[in-house]
């Protein structure tokens, strides 16, 4: 079971920092990780909160995160977790939606959890630290339980909710035994080792933070500093501060570390690996933020699906544009969407895997679940890729996300790597809009850089200038900031609703 795994070494590894914040040096210490997680969960059991039953966390990147999500888990039950910039609104239909018993969060979420929570199966809310008024999360720890509840393998442990880029988040169940194989999965390839420190920037409450690094980290003894939120100069200070030699990011941060002027500022030097995902990046990026820090920019490929991850590079097999080669135990196929043929050698066509990673299915939504895994275990992922004759798979964008231009299709994400290469582009963004005569045009919205007076139409010549003629970006519009999600993903459709006004 999860716990058991994860902190398999919790006990010998005593007073080894596990989790630190960041900003404060407040720690957690691997055998004070392992007496919290047994105390709360002996609490939980003892209020009466059964197998299966689901717990909500909204809260930022926390020692304490790691502390509840264990906890939980070890008392048999369920984690769902939030993401922190919800609405009020949205945390309610989450809570809904998984049927949460308990609500944990910190006092600054504390009045949007509370409107959340009405009319919802939320029983008590819970804060970590104080909060005038609210019940803290000591109330919550009990008697130390020596033993895990008993749970099946199979049982759901995670319920955490796709990033919600395409449509409406949906809740993944992943059982002990998913999140189990991946954190084995990763760590194989990605050879990380006990005497490394981990910044954790990346959210918990995604599924990249909470396993990659939480879950990762944890089961390999090394120290992982948390960060609440992301601030380039903090985040930059931390590497420096605490020696961090392994940075997991998404590509917005790596368009900050290749291009950001800061970053000369700081001492990096410990810095063995940057290891990116949750988004396309491109080959062109991944080489100038290596060149400038000095080590490789590497990638993994995954979805909430997947626990998350399906594919990474391995120690030693950096292919600039590949996001790595199929994870072990994992099987991948690539598929001719339209015939459902496999396809051979670069060519591209739909990701489609299989492994014990693969999430048991969606939340409440047994239609979503059979459209997107079918009978004989293959998960389609929706995302267009190919693989070369050495096994590392380039991912070209989403299916859905394809700009229909005259019949021809074309990859937003490929237009966004080529713009990123102009220097006075900052960041940028490429949406299909609907257009009478081609059906859809390629239009890129560029955030320019500081004091740069480059017009749109020399940008757009630089790009046309590189890509075939279907390709070309039809319009262009500056703006100041590319909208993003929480775990890193440009927001096309809100690009497309402001366009559509
Ligand atoms: P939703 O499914 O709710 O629309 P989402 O797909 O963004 O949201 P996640 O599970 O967080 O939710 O993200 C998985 C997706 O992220 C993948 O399907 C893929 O499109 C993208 N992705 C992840 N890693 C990479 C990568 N290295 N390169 C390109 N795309 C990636
Ligand atoms: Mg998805």
């Amino acid at each position: 079971l999860l716990v058991d795994f994860v902190l398999a070494r919790a006990d010998e590894l005593g007073d080894k920092p596990a989790l630190v914040d960041g900003p404060s040096g407040r720690t957690l210490t691997y055998g004070a990780l392992l007496a919290a997680v047994r105390s709360l969960a002996g609490g939980l059991v003892a209020r009466g909160f059964e197998p299966g039953q689901t717990l909500a966390v909204l809260a930022p990147n926390l020692p304490e995160y790691a502390v509840v999500f264990h906890g939980v888990a070890y008392a048999g039950g369920v984690v769902t977790t939030i993401n922190p910039t919800y609405t009020a609104h949205e945390i309610h239909h989450q809570l809904v939606d998984a049927d949460a018993r308990l609500l944990v969060t910190v006092a600054p979420f504390l009045e949007a959890a509370r409107t959340a929570a009405e009319g919802t199966s939320v029983e008590e809310i819970f804060v970590i630290g104080e909060a005038d008024g609210a019940t803290p999360l000591t109330a919550l720890m009990g008697e130390p339980l020596a033993d895990q509840v008993p749970r099946d393998v199979h049982a759901t442990v995670a319920l955490p909710y796709s990033s919600g880029t395409t449509g409406v988040s949906k809740g993944v169940m992943l059982s002990h035994r998913n999140l189990v194989a991946n954190v084995a999965q990763v760590l194989g390839p990605a050879d990380l080792r006990e005497d490394e420190t981990l910044i954790a920037v990346l959210p918990f409450f995604h599924i990249y933070g909470m396993q990659v690094l939480m879950n990762c980290g944890l089961r390999t003894g090394a120290t992982i500093v948390t960060m609440p939120r992301f601030d380039l100069e903090q985040f930059l200070s931390i590497h420096q501060e605490y020696g961090v030699t392994r940075s997991f990011v998404a590509p917005p941060i790596v368009v900050a570390m290749a291009k950001h002027p800061l970053v000369d500022s700081y001492d990096l030097s410990k810095l063995e690996q940057v290891f990116s995902g949750a988004a396309p990046l491109s080959a062109e990026l991944a080489l100038e933020a290596g060149k400038r820090l000095g080590c490789e920019v590497v990638q993994g490929y995954g979805m909430t699906e997947m626990s998350p991850v399906s594919h990474l590079t391995p120690v030693g097999q950096f292919k600039p544009g590949s996001v790595g080669v199929t994870a072990p135990n994992t099987e991948m196929r690539i598929v001719d969407p339209l015939s459902g043929e496999d396809l051979g050698l670069d060519a591209d066509g739909e990701i489609w895997v299989r492994g014990p990673q693969v999430m048991l299915g969606y939340l409440n939504n047994a239609q979503a679940t059979a459209s997107t895994l079918d009978a004989d275990g293959w998960l389609h992922t929706g995302d267009i890729g190919h693989v070369d004759e050495d096994g590392h798979v380039f991912v070209v964008d989403r299916l859905k996300e394809l700009i229909k231009y005259k019949g021809f299709q074309v990859p937003p994400a490929e237009l966004e790597a080529v713009l990123l290469t102009h220097p006075d582009v900052a960041d940028a963004a490429v949406v299909g809009l609907p257009d009478e005569e081609a059906g859809e045009i390629p239009v890129a919205y560029v955030v320019r850089r500081a004091g740069s007076e480059a017009t749109a139409e020399q940008i757009m010549e630089f790009v046309a200038g590189q890509v075939a003629h279907y390709k070309q970006v039809r319009r262009l519009e500056f703006i100041d900031a590319v909208p993003k999600s929480a775990s890193g993903k440009i927001l096309r459709r809100e690009l497309r609703a402001r366009a559509a006004g």
